[in-house]
């Protein structure tokens, strides 16, 4: 297949400076970068950005393998150009392949065609759409929800514009973006099933699912974030917003792997079955009238786990509220020790805090 390439000519006031500053940051976030023939390139992935100096201007040349990630280089190198530059915003207007990318293609209008609750606190939606395949790998579990402003006259769907980022019609009153997991989906019918914390002090996201009704329309983004990754022992830990994740996860994992899960919950009645083939001891930890976000259930109860010792290979996955993420965190990369690879500790969301 022949590569995709988009070049756009920048006028920077300091741009030694932001090419030093988009390649470092970028590679912070698992790129790579090098300097050839008098020109910073910059790899993510397959995909490629090349900056050169071009009489007053810089040059930058982004190559990719197809549209979709041509989208998202040009759009990760203008939002970070724009980032670091210094003095007036700098005009940027990507040419060559990518000109009839109008809406960003990880978009898509689905339809609610189910809503019923799960357990007392976990609203499912099943939602409707074209191309809900593109959800299936379970390499990467995440979308985002754009929940419509409730002052906007109508609902607002992102286009791209010329500098490759996502505009909005009246900015104001744009979406805001929540992210959720895909629980569940079903090729043959053209649905997916994502499951709403009910929680209080409800933000956005929270009143969107317990407002949905078959027939609502809702733009989501995605996939994106990480997934299951190959192992002999797993350890699960999560809250109740981390139980889609880690359902879906005990759902996929072989019969030979081994393991434990830890999920919190509300109390008892939010309990749900669990599908697993596999060998996962699953445990329950209940707040019981705590507040969500307050105790230290989870974080102890991942202290106390044993590891296998045997030359197994571990990882653990754990996503919940920001003072249990940094206590699990620490715990895993402290105290035992486990490598990059071998975790993925994660805030889903922060007490106190809103999570667009
Ligand atoms: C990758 C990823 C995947 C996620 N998947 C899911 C999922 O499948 N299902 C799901 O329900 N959530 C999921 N979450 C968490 C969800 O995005 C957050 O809970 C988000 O804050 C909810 O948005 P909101 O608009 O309801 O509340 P916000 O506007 O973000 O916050 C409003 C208030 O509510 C509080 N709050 C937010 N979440 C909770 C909560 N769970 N319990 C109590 N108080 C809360 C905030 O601290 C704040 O005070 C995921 C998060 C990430 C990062």
């Amino acid at each position: 297949m022949k590569d995709c390439l988009a070049h756009a000519r920048v006028a920077l006031s300091n741009p030694e400076e932001v090419i030093a500053r988009v390649c470092g940051h970028m590679v912070e976030h698992g790129g790579r970068a090098e300097e050839r023939d008098g020109a910073h390139i910059l790899h993510i992935h397959d995909a490629q950005a090349r900056f050169t100096r071009d009489g007053d201007a810089t040059l930058i040349e982004v190559t990719t393998k197809d549209l979709e990630g041509l989208y998202h280089m040009r759009s990760i190198i203008a939002s970070h150009v724009l980032e670091f530059a210094e003095g007036p915003v700098p005009e940027i207007a990507w040419a060559g392949d990518g000109g009839d990318i109008l809406r960003p293609p990880n978009f898509q209008i689905l339809q609610v065609v189910g809503v019923r609750d799960v357990t007392p606190h976990m609203r499912r939606l099943t939602l409707s759409g074209a191309d809900v395949a593109r959800f299936a790998p379970t390499s990467a579990l995440h979308l985002n929800i754009l929940v419509q402003h409730p002052a906007a006259s109508e609902p607002q769907w992102p286009t791209v514009g010329r500098n490759g980022l996502i505009q909005w019609a009246d900015p104001e009153h744009r979406p805001l973006f929540r992210k959720y997991t895909v629980r569940s989906l079903d090729l043959a019918a053209g649905t997916l099933d994502i499951d709403f914390v009910l929680h209080a002090d409800a933000g956005p996201g929270s009143t969107f699912a317990e407002r949905a009704k078959p027939g609502d329309r809702v733009g989501i983004v995605g996939p994106g974030g990480g997934g299951l990754v190959e192992a002999d022992w797993y350890l699960f830990a999560g809250d109740e917003t981390a139980l889609p994740a880690i359902a879906r996860m005990l759902e996929h994992l072989p019969e030979g792997a081994r393991g434990r899960a830890v999920i919190e919950v509300a109390d008892a009645g939010d309990i749900q079955p669990l599908t697993v083939k596999a060998d996962i001891e699953v445990e329950w930890l209940l707040r019981n009238g705590a507040p969500a976000g307050t105790t230290t259930l989870l974080a102890d109860a991942v202290r106390g786990i044993a590891f296998p010792d045997d030359g197994s290979r571990v990882y653990a996955w754990a996503a919940c509220e920001y003072q249990a993420f940094r206590a699990i965190r620490s715990c895993l990369r402290e105290e035992r020790r486990l490598q990059a690879h071998e975790h993925l500790a994660v805030a889903y969301w922060r007490r106190g805090e809103e999570g667009d």
